[in-house]
C-alpha cells in the first residue's frame, strides 16, 4: 500500500479511512485531525491558556503533543491518585515528558491529602471507578478556576466516546445523551468549559500517532478498571468495527449529528454553592466534599476501634 499523501510505502493502513500514510504524513494528518475537529466543535480559541489533564497513558500525552505543535499554550494537570505501581508509574511518564519538552506541570498527590483513591473507595465502600471520577472532576475545576484557565482539555478518543454512547444507549440514559458532547460549556462560575480534542481519534491511531512521535508512556491499564463494563463495550465495539470499518466514527458522528440536538438537557436547578468548598454543588455539600467527609468520618472510627 503507498501513502495516500505523498505515494512513499505507507506504514500505517486505517481501514475506516480506505487509506494508508508513510510516518511523516501520519503525523501530518492526526495533527489536521485534531486541529479541524477543535475549529468545527469551536473548542479552543488560540490565545487562550488550556490546562490539558494528563494521565501519563498515550492518550492524554498525545493530546498535549498535538495542542503545542498546533500552538496552543498549555499547562499540564496531574492527579496522582495513589492506586500503588500504576500510579507510580503514570507520574514519572507524565513528570518525564514535561521536563523532556520544558513544559509547565501542576501535579497533584491525592496520597498526600489522605484521599488516595483505593483509601476512599475501601472506606465509604464505593466503587473506585465512581470514587475516581468524583476527585477528578473536582480537582479539574477547582484548579482550572484558581489558576485562571478558562478551559481543560481531556484525552478522551473515539472508543470512549463510541463506548460510553453504546453504555448510555443500552440504558437509554437520556440526561446522559444530552450531555454527551465534545465540548460542554459551564453550568456554573466555578466550571470551565471542557472539551475533547481527540474524540474522532480511535485509540488505534492515537497509539500510533504515540508511537512515531516516540512518546513514553505507561501502557498498563488502570488495575481497577479490569473487568469495568466500559472495556467490554469497547470489545464489542472493536468486533464491529473489524467487520464492518468506520463503525464507531459513524455511531459518534450520526449520534452528534442527528440526535444529539434532538436532546434537551432536563430543566435542572442552577447549582448551588458548596459550603465545604465554594465550588458548585446539587445540596448543601458537592460530591467531593461528601466523599471526603464520609472517608474522614469512618477513618476515624477505625482508628478509635483500633485504640480500643
Ligand atoms: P480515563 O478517565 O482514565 O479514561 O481518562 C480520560 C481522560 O481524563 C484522560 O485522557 C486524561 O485527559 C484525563 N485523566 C485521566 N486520569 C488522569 C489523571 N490521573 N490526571 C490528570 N488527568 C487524567
Ligand atoms: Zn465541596
Amino acid at each position: 500500500m503507498k501513502c495516500k499523501r505523498c505515494k512513499a510505502p505507507a506504514e500505517v493502513e486505517l481501514r475506516q479511512h480506505n487509506a494508508g500514510f508513510c510516518r511523516a504524513c501520519f503525523i501530518f494528518y492526526f495533527q489536521r485531525q485534531v486541529e479541524r475537529a477543535i475549529a468545527k466543535e469551536r473548542m479552543l480559541v488560540p490565545e487562550e491558556s488550556v490546562l490539558v489533564a494528563v494521565s501519563g497513558g498515550k492518550d492524554s500525552l498525545a493530546l498535549w503533543d498535538v495542542l503545542i505543535e498546533l500552538g496552543y499554550r498549555t499547562t499540564g494537570l496531574h492527579l496522582s491518585l495513589g492506586i500503588g505501581a500504576y500510579s507510580d508509574h503514570s507520574t514519572a511518564k507524565t513528570v518525564a515528558f514535561a521536563e523532556q519538552r520544558g513544559l509547565p506541570l501542576i501535579t497533584v498527590s491525592l496520597a498526600e491529602q489522605g484521599l488516595a483513591v483505593p483509601d476512599i473507595a475501601g472506606l465509604t465502600r464505593r466503587p473506585a471507578c465512581s470514587a475516581c471520577g468524583t476527585m477528578k472532576r473536582h480537582y479539574f475545576d477547582q484548579l482550572a478556576i484558581d489558576r485562571g484557565f478558562p478551559v481543560v482539555a481531556t484525552g478522551h478518543n473515539l472508543d470512549d466516546e463510541a463506548a460510553r454512547l453504546l453504555g448510555n444507549v443500552l440504558h437509554w440514559q437520556m440526561e446522559h445523551l444530552a450531555r454527551q458532547r465534545p465540548v460542554l460549556q459551564p453550568t456554573h462560575e466555578r466550571f470551565v468549559r471542557k472539551v475533547k480534542p481527540l474524540f474522532r481519534c480511535s485509540e488505534y491511531e492515537t497509539a500510533v500517532y504515540a508511537f512515531m512521535r516516540g512518546i513514553s508512556y505507561v501502557v498498563d491499564e488502570c488495575p481497577n478498571a479490569a473487568g469495568a463494563t466500559q472495556l467490554l463495550y469497547k470489545e464489542l465495539l472493536n468486533r464491529l468495527e473489524a467487520e464492518s470499518p468506520g463503525s464507531k466514527l459513524t455511531f459518534v458522528q450520526e449520534f452528534l449529528h442527528k440526535a444529539q440536538p434532538a436532546l434537551t438537557p432536563a430543566a435542572v436547578e442552577p447549582p448551588q454553592t458548596c459550603t465545604g468548598c465554594g465550588m458548585p454543588s446539587y445540596g448543601e455539600l458537592c460530591g467531593f466534599c461528601r466523599l471526603v467527609r464520609e472517608t474522614d468520618i469512618r477513618r476515624a472510627r477505625r482508628q478509635a476501634a483500633g485504640r480500643a
